[in-house]
């Protein structure tokens, strides 16, 4: 049998308002005194009433429309009922067949069928997030669990795509692309290990010769890209071999168990009318005017799309180097900074692209914490063309750089090592080097002014870089002169 893959995203973003999404208590709640931040009504005590912040519906508006959604302009609150300890109220204010965005879609690239897809967006709607319970040691064996209520009420955006991503790659490469575009919005800071970008995947298998579509599963718990993908892959190859041994696949929510590299049944998967969804009495119908949609959609950032276009056209730089230093909006004000202090930009998207992520990669550093700022980074750069330091020394001042977060002025200047003053000293050293390099003095003859480049920098290296470069490069010219 040859199957397809069918994959449909479920997304949950934090939107970064500054109070919650029915009240005037803080959304900043992380590292908060348990139950601290809370207040009758996203306690939802008796008696106390639901008010929307506008700032979550701005927020989510602009999510919509990043995302080519049409926007309803009337769209309804529902409640969404069921029980969990960390839901006070037993039920949870969200939308449900009247939502705020529909019928939009994201274009992703995929290089390894050089293919570019647009994935449907088949809703954004509004909803509030419930507490956290903690459990006391380990799932399984934990005797006991306790309730947070300040997560109760952070305003979040639901994000669901189309069943028509083909592949965990595909899934992955959508999700990396969403995370960056919410990030550029500024409405989520996208950080899955915190959980402000939440993923949930459901996964089938049609059979291509029939058509048929296989029952899906739905996969929960993936804290990162990498854990994305994984799962992914497992429910697949999972399913293709029930189906291969004709066993009958059951629709239920699998957790992802990133220690064992496997899903679980978690449930039987429930259905929307087991929710007992019903419009929420406590809030008016939500009616979005025309002048509202457009003050957005004037106010949209610029996008990651058109800013690579800009930094192909402004710093000059190959669509390569573009497309990865707008991946993430962290990585873009970084290059945007340091290419503001240097006049190559191509020399700094060289390094930033190279060594910098390399290092970073290594030691699994995001680049918003990266130990060289970009004025460090560009303070070395000048360096080198100030002929203090050669290629090579950057090269190990640049990793002194990382591991210390010290400029690398300080670090030449700390290592002792300082410049030779005595000419006569110099001079010596200028001579053998020129006796040393035949070609360079040949190539100078000819008329190739910048063999004295060369031999500047083979005199930097052979003093440590304790030579003065402007003092070396007139004693070499001066020295070529009589040569010629
Ligand atoms: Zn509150």
């Amino acid at each position: 049998m040859s199957e397809e893959i069918v994959i449909g995203l479920e997304v949950h973003i934090q939107l970064m308002t500054k109070s919650k999404i029915f009240c005037q208590c803080s959304t900043d709640y992380i590292g908060k005194k348990p139950n601290t931040n809370v207040c009758p009504v996203c306690l939802g005590l008796p008696g106390s009433l639901p008010v929307l912040n506008k700032k979550v519906l701005e927020f989510a508006i602009r999510t919509a429309l990043a995302l080519n959604c049409k926007i309803n302009r009337a769209s309804i609150f529902h409640r969404k009922n069921y029980f969990y300890p960390d839901l006070p109220k037993a039920y949870q204010i969200s939308q449900y067949d009247s939502p705020l965005g529909v019928n939009g879609y994201m274009e992703i690239f995929i290089p390894e069928s050089d293919e570019k897809r647009k994935i449907g967006i088949t809703r954004v709607h509004i909803e509030e997030d419930a507490g956290k319970l903690i459990h006391e040691g380990d799932i399984a064996t934990s005797s006991y669990s306790l309730v947070d209520y300040n997560r109760c009420g952070i305003p979040l955006a639901e994000i669901v795509t189309e069943p028509e991503l083909r592949s965990p790659e595909e899934a992955r490469i959508f999700l990396i692309k969403l995370r960056n575009l919410v990030q550029h919005l500024e409405v989520c800071d996208g950080n899955m290990e915190e959980g402000s970008l939440r993923c949930d995947a459901n996964v089938s298998v049609r059979d291509i010769q029939t058509g048929n579509l296989g029952t899906k599963t739905e996969i929960k718990n993936m804290n990162s890209f990498r854990a994305v993908k994984k799962a992914l892959q497992f429910e697949v190859d999972r399913q293709k071999e029930l189906l291969a041994e004709g066993v009958k696949i059951v629709q239920e929510t699998r957790h992802w168990d990133e220690s064992k590299n496997i899903t679980l049944s978690m449930r039987s998967k429930e259905e929307a009318h087991d929710y007992r969804y019903f419009p929420e009495p406590d809030l008016l119908p939500l009616r979005v005017s025309q002048e509202m949609i457009e003050e957005v959609r004037k106010t949209l950032p610029e996008l990651p799309e058109v800013r690579k276009e800009r930094f192909i056209k402004i710093y000059n730089i190959p669509e390569y180097d573009a497309e990865i230093l707008t991946s993430s909006k962290a990585l873009g004000d970084y290059y945007e900074k340091a290419a503001s202090l240097y006049p190559d930009k191509k020399v700094v998207s060289n390094w930033i692209m190279g060594e910098l992520m390399r290092f970073l990669k290594e030691e699994k550093i995001e680049i918003e914490d990266s130990p060289i700022s970009p004025e460090n980074l560009i303070e070395m750069l000048k360096l080198m063309d100030e002929r203090i330091i050669s290629g090579k020394m950057a090269k190990d001042i640049f990793e002194t750089m990382f591991k210390t977060g010290k400029g690398a002025r300080q670090i030449i200047k700390e290592s002792g090592v300082t410049q030779i003053t005595d000419e006569n000293e110099l001079i010596k050293i200028v001579d053998k080097i020129i006796k040393e390099n035949p070609k360079s003095v040949e190539d100078f003859n000819q008329g190739k002014e910048k063999a004295i480049n060369y031999l500047v920098g083979q005199v930097m290296r052979s003093t440590k870089g304790r030579a003065k470069p402007d003092f070396v490069f007139e004693a070499i010219k001066q020295r070529m002169k009589k040569i010629r």
